[in-house]
């Protein structure tokens, strides 16, 4: 073994076993560790109590529980949460949880900033960018869970009974770390959440949303926000490598591959921009046959951005051309609007960081 301690949360069950072998201890031991990780969520190997001691302390020379340390946390007057999470090499990201009446929804972030420039997103302003790691995934919903004091994995009701990949970055070009710590999540003796629970929203990574219809069969999450290909070349850039309709060919083939019945498509309603009752027909065109919801989402200014949020009425119509179509089209109320939680405004201070350091 390397002197690098290495940290147990982030590791499955594969890497478990291999380090049980290491240390000459049974396989079984492996799926021991493995629920008081993130079945019990204890912060001590210590207190892994069915470990024998000798090997308690063998685990402790060579492993840690290290968790992301939560920098601040901001409550906003609806409820809303939002945590700074502040990692080992001085980055941060951001995570948010919205309660709900029936439900709690955790927000995650997939990497520091993004690579991606959508012209809306506060995010895409952001210069530094990285993957988050596996142990950095789970750890926005360990460290939430931490919180809200939800362990052991809680069978029936919970503070947190959604995920959605909806916070910084684009969750598709962190496919590898994300396909590992969603099979975490999605264990039933690890975080226990089923795949109908969480979303991952993409701008459209074509070939990647095949991938997660193999391998992962979560809810899908399309951010649409255009539906011709020159307007949508412009404001989410990625559209220039896949254009709309090989984006949608894909859309297409997801509910076909997995058993997860709807997609989601989102539609950042701009003012003047993409909001006119003629997109609004051209998006149920472009939609048809597809199982779908569409979520309207209010623009979110942010400093400097340089758009204005569509009239309510305007989206009211365009929300109205939709249902008329067969379509459910929720109106996304923003949620922690006043801590700068809301969809697109998240940006961490990490490039700032970097920079005096
Ligand atoms: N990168 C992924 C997931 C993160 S963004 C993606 O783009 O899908 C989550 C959602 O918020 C996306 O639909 C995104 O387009 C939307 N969004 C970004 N900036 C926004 C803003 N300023 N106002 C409203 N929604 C925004
Ligand atoms: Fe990245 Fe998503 Fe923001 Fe686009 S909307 S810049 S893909 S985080």
């Amino acid at each position: 073994m390397t002197d690098v301690k290495k940290n147990l949360i982030g590791t499955d069950i594969n890497d478990l076993q291999s380090l049980c072998q290491t240390l000459n201890e049974p396989k079984f031991r492996a799926q021991q560790i493995f629920d008081w990780v993130y079945n019990k969520g204890v912060r001590s190997i210590d207190d892994m109590q069915n470990l024998p001691l000798g090997f308690r302390e063998q685990l402790a020379q060579h492993c840690t529980l290290d968790r992301s340390q939560v920098k601040s946390v901001m409550t906003s007057k609806d409820g809303t949460q939002k945590w700074l999470l502040h990692f080992a090499d001085g980055n941060e990201a951001e995570c948010v949880h919205i309660p709900e009446k029936t439900r709690g929804t955790l927000c995650i972030s997939s990497q520091v900033g993004c690579t991606l420039t959508c012209t809306f997103c506060h995010t895409g302003t952001q210069m530094l960018v990285r993957n988050l790691s596996v142990a950095e995934l789970l750890g926005q919903v360990i460290s939430a869970r931490d919180i809200f004091g939800e362990w052991p994995t809680p069978i029936g009701n919970r503070h947190i009974s959604n995920i959605v990949l909806m916070g910084m970055g684009e969750p598709l070009y962190n496919y590898d770390n994300l396909s590992k710590a969603l099979k975490i999540m999605m264990d039933s003796k690890g975080l226990g959440f089923s795949r109908q629970k969480i979303t991952l929203s993409t701008s459209g990574v074509v070939p990647m949303i095949d991938k997660c219809a193999e391998d992962l069969k979560v809810r899908l999450a399309i951010s649409l926000h255009a539906v011709r290909d020159d307007l949508r070349n412009e404001i989410v850039p990625i559209n220039r490598k896949y254009p709309l309709k090989e984006l949608m060919e894909s859309v297409r083939r997801y509910p076909d591959t997995s058993s997860t019945k709807e997609v989601t498509f989102e539609y950042v309603m701009l003012k003047g921009v993409n909001d006119s009752a003629s997109d609004a027909r051209e998006l149920v065109k472009l939609i048809a046959g597809i199982p779908a919801k569409i979520n309207l989402i209010p623009f979110n200014p942010w400093p400097g951005s340089k758009y204005e949020r569509s009239t309510a009425d305007v989206i009211k119509k365009f929300a109205e051309i939709l249902e008329r179509s067969g379509y459910r089209s929720p109106i996304r109320r923003p949620r922690g609007q006043d801590i700068f939680a809301a969809c697109g405004q998240l940006k961490s201070e990490s490039k700032r960081a970097c920079r005096t350091k």
